[in-house]
């Protein structure tokens, strides 16, 4: 089941599972299950418009209501008009991290790491599918950077490689949008990174939720991000340094993990320059396509 989050012409903010082209609305369905099957359920309130609200509530629940518009044919009914998806959810923490990938490393002149390289984007550069990148002036190359991010359900604090999947709520894609020249300098001056990472609009993400139903073996997608539909970067999530166990069992060594937090977990090589006008799109194999336009700062 692939989660989303959406918002209608005229402005309200819902939440809802695709299904084929289509989204369907979750508090709608939700409500005429619970007359029909006369349960008595805490109902879904549509002005919490995020799904990380959603996955406090029990998932399998989703999936008795979807069955059921299935078999009372409640699917166009329940379709939302018009809608322009949101990021599924606002994290309150995104961590990233750097040279995950072994070619990513050597291409920007570095080994491979032995521990991972964790670091902080902001949260506030989160934007959702379609929604516009904003090119700043006078910061020189900006990259794009496909990632599998990974989205923590359940919180935890040493959490053991062993049971560390159990933690995972989902899957989304993160194109971790970068100002390159000001990094390398950052980096070069053995500053922090993060600045370069958190321009507002910098951290496109989307365009759902993917629960893990969909994803068999999250260490086994195929990636790619265009530009103009112009393959830049295409890898597979086989080829992470470190994998998802290792990096909760790493992170929550140090901190209490959260839900809702994001791991967004590294980029594979290809990163190459954008300007005004390009659109980028980046996939990733059983979540989908994030696709963003970008435009001159004003
Ligand atoms: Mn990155």
């Amino acid at each position: 089941m692939k989660l989303v989050s959406y918002e209608t012409t005229d402005g309200m903010a819902s939440f809802g599972y695709l299904r084929g082209d289509g989204i369907i609305d979750l508090p709608r369905a939700v409500a005429i299950f619970q007359v029909a099957e006369d349960l008595s359920l805490d109902p879904l309130d549509p002005m919490l418009a995020d799904v990380l609200e959603l996955l406090m509530f029990d998932v399998e629940l989703f999936r008795e209501v979807a069955a059921f518009v299935e078999q009372h044919g409640l699917a166009a009914e329940l379709t939302a008009e018009d809608p322009i998806l949101l990021p599924p959810f606002f994290p309150k923490r995104i961590i990233a991290l750097g040279r995950n990938y072994a070619a990513h490393a050597a291409e920007t002149g570095h080994e491979p790491p032995k521990e991972p390289v964790f670091f902080m984007k902001a949260a506030s550069s989160v934007i959702g599918p379609e929604e516009e990148v904003i090119y700043p002036k006078d910061v020189g190359r900006i990259d794009h950077e496909v990632e599998l991010a990974v989205v923590i359900g359940k919180g935890g604090k040493r959490i053991p490689r062993h049971r560390a999947m159990e933690h995972v709520a989902g899957y989304t894609i993160l194109n971790d949008v970068t100002a390159r020249d000001m990094q390398t300098r950052d980096m070069a001056a053995s500053h922090p990174w993060f600045l370069s990472k958190s321009f507002d609009t910098f951290g496109p993400m989307g365009p759902c939720l993917a629960l893990p139903d969909e994803i068999p073996d999250p260490h086994n997608l195929e990636l790619k991000l265009t530009v103009n539909g112009e393959v830049r970067q295409e890898s597979n999530t086989s080829n992470l340094i470190f994998n998802i166990p290792d990096l909760i069992a790493s992170l929550s060594r140090y901190l209490t993990l959260e839900a809702g937090d994001v791991i967004s977990t590294g980029t594979p090589e290809g990163i190459s320059p954008i300007k005004p006008g390009d659109v980028m799109e980046a996939t990733i194999e059983g979540i989908g396509t994030l696709r963003n336009p970008v435009v001159r700062e004003k």
